[in-house]
This record gives C-alpha cells, structure tokens and sequence, in this order.
C-alpha cells in the first residue's frame, strides 16, 4: 500500500473547502497559517475573509496603523500574533522589496513565523517539500508508526517518515491532507478507522486500541486569579488605557486595575491597582458585574466596579483616552471586556 497515494487520492474528495486554499498567493497562506495557531478553521474563516476585505495586499497591512490591524484581529485572541504579522509586513515590504521570501531560513527569521509556519508556507505556497508537524499530524503519524511515547527519538522518527513520504510534486497537497485526515478522520477519540485511507498499514489500528496513541500528556492545573477593573467617570466620558506592546494582550484597550492579593477584598485591590497604575484615588461606587474568561494557560475573574474621581486626573505612561459609550467600536478591547459591555448595555451605563 502506498502511503502518500493513498492519502493524496482521499485529500482530492475530501478536502475541506477553504477561502484561503487552491489560490496562489503566499499572503493568504501565510496569513491563514497565522490565523489558524490556536484557533479553529471554523473560527478563523470570518475574520480572514474580513481582513482581506479591509487589507487585500501584505502591503495594505505594512501601509495600516497596529491599532487598525488590531481592531481587524479583535475577538480572534492571541494578539501577539496580529502584532507580529504586522511587524514581518513591514520587514517584508523594506528588506525584501515587498516580495515574501519563498527561502525556508530567510521566512523563518521574520517575526512571529515558527518552524510549523515556515513549513506550511513554504510547502503550501511555493511548492516544497517540507513536511509540517502540528499535533494533528504528530497524532496521525504516531499511530500509523504506532509510537506512543512521544519521547524525542519518536519525534524524530515522526519528521524522518514525514520526510521521507512527502510527495515531491505536490507537497503542499500531501501537508494539508494530513491536516484535514487529523481533524476529520483520526481524531483524538473515536478515530473513524474505517474510513481512513491509511488503515491497511496503521500500526495503533492493528494493536486493537488506536485512541491511545500516542500517550496523553499529563495537563498541569492553570491557575486563576481574579481581577478588579475601573470603570472611571468624569462627567459622560471613562477611562481607558493602552495595553503595553509587551504584555499579554499588548496593544488593546482597557480599564485600569488588576489581581486581587491575597487577604485583599475586590475595592482594597481595585484601590490598590489605580493608584499604582494612575495615581489616584477615585470613589468606588457600585459593582458593574463579574464575567469569567479563560486564556491559554490561566483563567480569570474580572469584577467591574463604576468610580468617580474628585477633579484628580489620572497619571499614566501608558497611551490613554476618555471615550463614551459610543466610541467603543473604534478601540480594539479584549473579548473580556466586551463581555462587560454587554452588561453595561443591558442594565444602563450609570454609576
Ligand atoms: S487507521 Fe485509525 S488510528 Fe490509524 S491513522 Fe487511520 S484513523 Fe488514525
């Protein structure tokens, strides 16, 4: 049985209709291949179509302002990509005439592109024969080798036979195909065997129990913090400030405050957290309302408090403004946020 006639023939009738697939043009690949780090396809289908639709060239993207290119990005999370993105532009259009490198080491070198990424773009875009290796691929190769540890030598087992298998002529077709097998067919439960056009030689399927390849990794326990903000008023305008660039979430809006310490209540931190942050001691009023939003690593509790402030103005090195209600839309704010105006929006602005 031939491994990659096998999966390439499947890829032909069952490949996920894509707007970024079947179109040369590297900056859509790239983009999607961004786009789609931590996310699903499902998710990222909207916001891509929306982003060409705003920034149709990598030169429109060079060309916008990052606040424009994070308000296009927002809600889609893990901002750095988006900041990236927008830094590789500009290296692009300055250092390489505008033209994306289609050399695996010079691409690799530009901000926020991985061996993964450089890989899906280099094989997906210009035609060579690097294989990728994301944990769809690493599940389905593991079990048609049938290794289950995932110590390094069965890494490197996995690139080797991926090496050695990718289909010189079509690589990027063969790379996608086992994208769309991992996510369709060998999923991590339940893999629908029957229908994988690789079962003849799959070694896990042969041992009677392919769901346990490869061994799960134990996950360790994300912490969770909770976290006061300020809704700060002065007359019908509040305050907002500018992530720094190199923070979680750099580059986004929000109100000022942060983690609750322990033996703190809410108000003491909230307190605590605008004087430290902008240097004054607002009146505290009643609580907005709570929401829970869950990050790669941590999760958090975010308590929104309306206050006032007595003629103080707040002094902060971060980039700040006072908007109203109805100037939101034209700040990018971290899905947390929104999920607070929402609340604001149904039970009324007023402290
Ligand atoms: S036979 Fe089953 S376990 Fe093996 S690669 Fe195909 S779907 Fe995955």
């Amino acid at each position: 049985m031939l491994f990659k006639e096998n999966i390439l023939s499947w890829y032909e009738t069952h490949k996920r209709i894509l707007p970024f697939r079947d179109i040369q043009n590297p900056y859509y690949t790239w983009l999607s291949e961004i786009m789609l780090q931590q996310t699903q396809v499902d998710t990222v289908i909207p916001y891509f179509e929306k982003w060409i639709k705003t920034f149709p060239t990598l030169n429109d993207v060079a060309l916008a302002s990052q606040h424009d290119v994070l308000k296009q990005w927002e809600g889609l999370g893990y901002y750095s990509r988006c900041r990236n993105f927008h830094k590789a532009a500009h290296i692009v259009m300055n250092e390489h005439d505008g033209i994306i490198p289609s050399n695996y080491d010079k691409f690799l070198s530009l901000p926020g592109v991985g061996p993964y990424t450089a890989a899906a773009v280099m094989s997906i875009a210009f035609n060579k024969p690097i294989p990728t290796i994301d944990g769809n691929i690493r599940r389905v190769t593991s079990r048609i080798l049938g290794r289950k540890k995932m110590r390094q030598n069965a890494q490197a087992r996995i690139k080797n036979y991926l090496q050695i298998e990718i289909d010189p002529l079509r690589p990027g077709d063969f790379n996608q195909a086992l994208m769309d097998l991992g996510s369709s067919i060998c999923t991590p439960t339940k893999p629908k065997c029957n229908q994988c056009p690789v079962n003849e030689i799959c070694i896990a399927l042969g041992s009677g129990n392919p769901e346990s390849y490869p061994e799960k990794m134990k996950k360790k326990k994300s912490p969770h913090y909770n976290v006061a903000a300020g809704l700060i008023w002065d007359r019908d305008k509040f305050f907002i400030q500018k992530r720094s660039e190199k923070s979680l979430l750099g580059g986004l809006w929000e109100f000022p405050g942060g983690k609750v310490e322990k033996g703190e209540s809410l108000k003491m931190a909230l307190k605590r957290e605008i004087f430290e942050e902008c240097k004054i001691k607002p009146t505290i009023h009643r609580k907005v309302g709570v929401v829970k939003h869950v990050f790669s690593h941590f999760s958090i509790e975010m308590n929104l408090f309306h206050c006032s402030i007595n003629g103080e103005k707040p002094k902060t090195d971060l980039p700040s403004q006072w908007i109203k209600p109805n100037e939101i839309a034209q700040y990018p704010f971290p899905a947390a946020n929104h999920k607070l105006f929402k609340i604001l929006d149904q039970d009324g602005w007023n402290i």
